[in-house]
């Protein structure tokens, strides 16, 4: 397999808050982005999403660890070839941080001219970014004349002037309404998909993973706690930290204040069956509550996509004679059903 674009390696960030204690952003991750994929790093706020952007464009420097980006070492450079490094590594941001003062152009230019570009290069070069994100004719308009969806794609045009391999975006849709988000996202998969870029996106939004994700790397508390394919951590993750993430984002089973209204509607015990794309998946659920001696009611859950996978969750309401919900639920599980019971 090729050399991960970046590697972290035993990396741990801590800050010194003055006259408090030390504050552990980020302890001891290891984690590899594979060139050519979108990896999405998801977690609660305050889990060290943003510092492990931080130190993969060089930013920070690491407490301890080594971090490694196209086969350098950034913790080992000088600041001159870091600052050259950096060039090769894009970067866009929940509040675009464009230059007010600049068009749109300006913006995109920007980056070329510290570059030492030619004008008549990089107006050319200008001009082919922003036609890839659909703003040509806004070249001469201001930030303050766009929405918030054209600033971002003002932003990613801006981030690929340089060409760089790598593209970072932290929380780059969390300031965009859903419609909004969609359109950036989708852009951002073109980058990926049609320029070959590489991708690592920091968010806590299920939208942003769902559309552009390959893989994703759920953080919790400094430390990466589950790294895997999307739909596998989705479906089946491994880890107490990663389910309960998994869980709150995806909204597969009711909420408390839903479950007590399903309890005053329905008496019998409440059985929550998670759908995956396995196949046979319905007749097993309905052989093994029907061998069981068990009537159900579907009263709670959906079905959907991710990946083009289908997943999702169905709360049933099981009644039947004495002992045969607990027989029907022993069935389930024999027959490889992922079932828990709401209490
Ligand atoms: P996330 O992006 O997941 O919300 P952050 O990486 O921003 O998380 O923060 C992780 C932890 O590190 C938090 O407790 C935060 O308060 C702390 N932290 C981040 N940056 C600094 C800093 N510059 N100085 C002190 N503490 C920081």
């Amino acid at each position: 397999m090729a050399e991960p674009i970046v590697r972290l390696t035993g990396v741990s960030k801590r800050y010194e808050r003055r006259g408090g204690k030390a504050v552990t952003a980020v302890d001891d991750v290891s984690l590899d982005v594979h060139e050519g994929e979108v990896l999405a790093v998801i977690g609660y706020s305050g889990a060290g999403k943003s510092t492990v952007v931080r130190l993969m464009n060089a930013l920070e420097a690491p407490t301890s660890g080594t971090v490694t980006v196209a086969g350098q070492d950034l913790t080992r450079l000088p600041e001159k070839e870091l600052r050259r490094a950096r060039q090769k590594i894009g970067m866009i941001f929940q509040q675009f941080n464009l230059f007010r003062s600049r068009t749109v152009a300006g913006n995109v230019a920007y980056p070329l001219k510290v570059a030492g570009v030619p004008k008549a290069q990089r107006d050319a070069r200008v001009a082919e970014l922003l036609d890839f994100v659909g703003l040509l004719e806004r070249a001469h308009a201001h930030p303050e004349q766009l929405s918030g969806g054209q600033k971002q794609r003002v932003g990613i045009a801006r981030a690929l002037a340089t060409n760089p391999p790598l593209l970072l975006a932290d929380e780059a849709t969390s300031a965009l309404d859903p419609e909004t988000t969609t359109e950036v996202l989708s852009l951002l998969r073109r980058v990926n998909r049609e320029l070959g870029v590489t991708i690592v996106v920091i968010t806590h939004e299920m939208d942003a993973v769902r559309q552009i994700a390959d893989r994703v790397a759920v953080m919790e508390d400094g430390r990466v706690v589950e790294v895997g394919d999307v739909y596998d951590v989705f479906s089946a993750p491994r880890t107490a930290p990663a389910r309960r993430f998994v869980r709150s984002v995806l909204h597969d089973r009711p909420e408390p204040d839903v479950l007590e209204r399903l309890r005053h509607r329905h008496p019998g015990r409440l059985l929550t069956v998670q759908v995956t794309d396995e196949p046979d998946l319905q007749k097993r659920v309905d052989r093994a509550f029907s061998g069981a001696g068990v009537r159900t009611e579907l009263v709670h859950g959906g079905v959907s996509e991710l990946r083009e996978r289908r997943l999702g969750s169905l709360t049933y309401e099981a009644t039947g004679p004495e002992g045969a919900v607990d027989a029907a639920l022993a069935a389930l599980r024999a027959a490889g059903v992922a079932v828990e019971e709401e209490v």
